[in-house]
């Protein structure tokens, strides 16, 4: 594993939740509930969805090919456009 990722579009150094060279933005799911109840924002075909979900069902699958996926299901309880 590598000490640190790189930008997957231009190759620069991560240093912050966007790369500064390309504008790439990185997801930051740190304060994510795995377990729980979350609100999440999305884009839906230009429209903004805030919805409150439940994480239903999260799963890392170990590939043999080397590339581990990782699968997150959502319950959405409510959803609105905003
Ligand atoms: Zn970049």
């Amino acid at each position: 594993m590598k000490d640190k990722l790189n930008c997957p579009n231009c190759g620069a150094p991560i240093t912050s939740s966007k790369c500064e060279y390309c504008g790439t933005v990185f997801h930051d799911f740190t304060n994510f509930n795995l377990y729980g109840k979350n609100i999440i924002r999305f884009n839906c075909n230009g429209k903004v969805i805030e919805a409150e979900v439940y994480s239903a069902m999260t799963e890392m699958i170990w590939e043999t090919d080397g590339f581990p996926r990782m699968r997150m299901e959502f319950m959405v309880i409510d959803q609105k456009e905003i």
